[in-house]
C-alpha cells in the first residue's frame, strides 16, 4: 500500500493531497465564460446552449441534444419520454448512483433490481431475462409483472465508470418483452460499445456533465435521441412546458425549470473541445496502473470489457475481499491519497428496500470489493 501510495504521488508530481477526480480547464473556457458575461446573455438563452447541443449530438452521434441543468434532471425527462408514470415499475441495476433511482421516483414509479455482470459491472442480461422469464407476462402489449400487477415501461441501464454493459443483448431483450430501453450514460461520455457511442442505443440516453465527470459545465446534463417528436416534446418540458409565442405566458402543461444556463453552456464548449485529448491522457493513466497492479496477484485492476472502449472515467480496482478493501480505504485516505468504495447497493437504501429484487450475487460481491483510485487528468 505504501508503494501505491508512492506510485500515485509519483504520477501526479505533487506531495499534497490527490482527489479522486478534478477538473481541469486548459482550453477556451475563460475566454468563453468572458463572451457569455459580455454579451450579458448568461441565463437561459443564448448561443452557447444552442452551439453545445449541436456539437455534442454530433460527438455522440446523434441526431438530437437537449440540455438540462444536471444529470439527474435529464434522466428524469428521458424517463417521462420512455412513457415512465405513477405506479409503473422500471428495472434497474442495484449497483449505480442514487440519481438513477431518484429519477424513477420523480416519475412516481418503483425501480425493480437485476443484477449485473462481474465484467462489465453494469445491467446483466443474463439477470433480466431471468427475471423478466420467471415474473412476467406480456398482456395487450405491455409486460406487466404478475407478482405486483405494475406494468414494467422501462429498463435503465447503466454504464459503471464508464464501461458499457452488453447493451445489443439488453436492448434484444428489451424489445422482445416491450420494455423502453435508456441508458444512463452520465459516466459514460466518450465510450462506446462496438464502435457506437453509449447513450444512443436506447430511444433515449441522459448524460451528466458534473463537476466530478469527464467534462463539466459546473453542473449539467443533457438528453440525447434520434426522435424528433421526443427531442421537441424534451425541450418543451425542460422549459416550462412554454407555447412558442412573442409576449404571451401561455404553458400547455406542467413542465420543468430544468433548462441549462448559457454561462455553463459556455464552460462546456469549451470543455468538449479537450475531451479527446482528456481520453487520451486518461488511456495513457490506465496503462500506468495496470503495469503497475500486474504485480500484486491479489487485486484485479479493471480493465474495459469486450467489445468497448472505455472512456476510463474512474480507474478502479477489485480488492480480495471486504477486509482488504477497508484497509485500503483507511491505508490511502489517511495518507491523502483520496479514494473511495464503490456505492451501496440500492436495494439496501431505506427509501428502497421494499422494491423487488432478483438474486444480486455479483452486485453484491463488488460492492465489497470495489475501490476507486485518483483518475483525474494528469497536467
Ligand atoms: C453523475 C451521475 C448522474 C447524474 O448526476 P448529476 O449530479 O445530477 O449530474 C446520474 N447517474 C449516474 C450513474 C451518475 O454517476
Amino acid at each position: 500500500m505504501q508503494k501505491f501510495v508512492e506510485f500515485v504521488r509519483n504520477i501526479y508530481k505533487t506531495k499534497d493531497f490527490i482527489a479522486l477526480h478534478e477538473p481541469v480547464f486548459i482550453g477556451n473556457e475563460k475566454k468563453y465564460l468572458n463572451d457569455c458575461i459580455d454579451s450579458t446573455f448568461v441565463s437561459s438563452i443564448g448561443k452557447y446552449v444552442d452551439r453545445f447541443e449541436r456539437e455534442f449530438a454530433e460527438y455522440v452521434g446523434s441526431k438530437y441534444a437537449i440540455t438540462t441543468v444536471n444529470g439527474t434532471s435529464a434522466l428524469h425527462i428521458s424517463l417521462l419520454l420512455a412513457d415512465v408514470g405513477n405506479g409503473d415499475e422500471v428495472i434497474t441495476q442495484p449497483l449505480t448512483f442514487i440519481a438513477t433511482c431518484n429519477a424513477i421516483s420523480y416519475c412516481s414509479a418503483k425501480p425493480v433490481f437485476v443484477d449485473v455482470d462481474r465484467d462489465t459491472m453494469g445491467l446483466s442480461p443474463k439477470s433480466l431475462q431471468d427475471f423478466l422469464e420467471a415474473n412476467c407476462e406480456i398482456i395487450d402489449g405491455k409486460c406487466i409483472n404478475k407478482t405486483t400487477k405494475a406494468t414494467i415501461k422501462a429498463c435503465v441501464s447503466m454504464h459503471t465508470f464508464g464501461h458499457p454493459c452488453k447493451i445489443d443483448e439488453i436492448k434484444a431483450i428489451c424489445d422482445a418483452w416491450q420494455i423502453i430501453f435508456v441508458e444512463d450514460a452520465a459516466e459514460s461520455l466518450g465510450s462506446c460499445y462496438k464502435n457506437k457511442h453509449t447513450g444512443t442505443f436506447g430511444k433515449v440516453g441522459a448524460f451528466s456533465f458534473n463537476g466530478n465527470k469527464i467534462i463539466t459545465s459546473g453542473g449539467g446534463g443533457a438528453i440525447v435521441t434520434d426522435d424528433e417528436d421526443l427531442a421537441k416534446r424534451a425541450k418543451h418540458l425542460t422549459t416550462t412546458a412554454k407555447v412558442p409565442h412573442s409576449y404571451e405566458y401561455v404553458h400547455d402543461e406542467i413542465g420543468y425549470n430544468y433548462r441549462m444556463p448559457n454561462l455553463n453552456a459556455a464552460l462546456l464548449v469549451a470543455q468538449l473541445e479537450q475531451l479527446d485529448k482528456f481520453l487520451q491522457n486518461k488511456r495513457e493513466l490506465t496503462e500506468k496502473y495496470a503495469e503497475f497492479f500486474r504485480k500484486y496477484d491479489e487485486i484485479e485492476f479493471v480493465k474495459e470489457p469486450h467489445n468497448a472502449t472505455s472512456n476510463y472515467w474512474l480507474q478502479a480496482i477489485i480488492l480480495k475481499d471486504l477486509e482488504e478493501r477497508n484497509k485500503f480505504l483507511e491505508y490511502t485516505n489517511k495518507n491523502g491519497i483520496m479514494t473511495r468504495p464503490i456505492w451501496k447497493l440500492m436495494n439496501e437504501l431505506e427509501m428502497f428496500k421494499d422494491a423487488q429484487y432478483s438474486d444480486l450475487d455479483n452486485a453484491k460481491h463488488l460492492e465489497e470489493r470495489v475501490v476507486n483510485i485518483p483518475s483525474g487528468v494528469t497536467l
